[in-house]
Formats: C-alpha cells, sequence, structure tokens
C-alpha cells in the first residue's frame, strides 16, 4: 500500500470490491481511488494489472462504479434498475477485450488485450456486476446497516442475514458503539443506584 492514500477494502467479489472504493457514501465519503496510480494499484490487486491510466480512464472507472452501485442499490431493495446505470454497465461490458484464460495449475486469469487497456479491466468488472445483478450466482444483494455506508453488498451466507458491507470495519463500529451505549446506561444505573 502507498503511504498517504486511504487502504483499499477488499472482499471476495469483484464488483463490490469495486463499489466498495468509494466508503461511506451517506457520512463523509472516503475516495479510495483519488488518483489514477491508485486505479492502476487497486487493479493490480485484484489480478487486472495495467501499466497505465489517464484522468479520462479514472473519470470512466468512477462512472461505471458509480453505476454499479445504483443498480444494486436498486437490485437490493426490488426496485427497477436505474436505464442510466444500466446502459453505462452494459457500455463498459461490451468495450471491454479480456480473454479468459485457464492456468496450468486449474485457474482462470483475465487476459487484457494490451497492458493500457484500463478498458478490458473495467469490462471483466461489468461483467461480474451483470452476473449478480441478473441473479446468476448464488447470494442476495443486500445493503449495509450503517446509515453512514449503506452500501450494496453480496451476501453469500447461508442464512442470508448478513448486516454488514464488512464485519472489520461496519460491523465493528456498529459493536463498539452498542458497547459505549451500554456502559453509559449501566454507569447511569450505578448513579442512580447510590443515590
Ligand atoms: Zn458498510
Amino acid at each position: 500500500m502507498r503511504a498517504g492514500f486511504p487502504d483499499f477494502r477488499l472482499g471476495s467479489v469483484l464488483a463490490t470490491s469495486f463499489t466498495a472504493t468509494l466508503t461511506e457514501r451517506c457520512g463523509n465519503a472516503v475516495e479510495r481511488i483519488p488518483t489514477p496510480q491508485r486505479l492502476v494499484d487497486w487493479l493490480a490487486v485484484n489480478d487486472l494489472a495495467v501499466d497505465s491510466c489517464t484522468a479520462a480512464q479514472l473519470e470512466l472507472a468512477r462512472e461505471l462504479r458509480e453505476s454499479i452501485h445504483a443498480a444494486a442499490t436498486a437490485a437490493a431493495v426490488h426496485d427497477a434498475l436505474p436505464a442510466s446505470a444500466v446502459r453505462v454497465i452494459n457500455d463498459r461490458s461490451a468495450e471491454g477485450r479480456a480473454a479468459a484464460i485457464l492456468t496450468p495449475d486449474g485457474k482462470r486469469q483475465w487476459r487484457l488485450s494490451s497492458a493500457s487497456r484500463v478498458e478490458d479491466a473495467l469490462g471483466v468488472i461489468a461483467a461480474d456486476a451483470i452476473s449478480i445483478l441478473a441473479g446468476e450466482r448464488d447470494g442476495r444483494l443486500a445493503l449495509c446497516a450503517s446509515p453512514t455506508c449503506r452500501a450494496a453488498f453480496f451476501d453469500t451466507s447461508q442464512s442470508r442475514s448478513r448486516k454488514w458491507c464488512d464485519m472489520n470495519t461496519c460491523g465493528n463500529r456498529q459493536k463498539k458503539a452498542r458497547f459505549n451505549a451500554n456502559q453509559r446506561k449501566s454507569a447511569t444505573a450505578a448513579r442512580s443506584g447510590a443515590n
């Protein structure tokens, strides 16, 4: 990780890991890909390495990110998918020219048509979003219960009852808030008991 930039929030689902490059959308938003180089870093971590990124390509990436977020949020609350978001997702998917490659040890890798084609990487992300939005994968889209977050995440838990986009961040913060509230309550009870 590069010093001076917010860390990435990485999950197991590519499309929602990507939307998590902007967090706390309903609070003090944190932009985790503030520069083209940070998008290059993020893509490398997610096995979609490119050797460069322009400001225009970063804009394209952010537009795709917010479109996935809008569509996933609508799907989570069973609203109609916003037409403009669907258009952006489809355009990015159609522009991508990445090929799925099977490695000798049986893993799937993406091969971009050229190392400078951020568009190919975005195509892979868009296709991942489509597979979730189309209900092709085992899981359910849901919104994080944190009021300052409200991120859309893909719940693959057996009970489909996950509440937080990320247990280590939103989940923990909520647990701490509840703990502090209980501490205050018992402190108040102790004081009134002494009177
Ligand atoms: Zn959250």
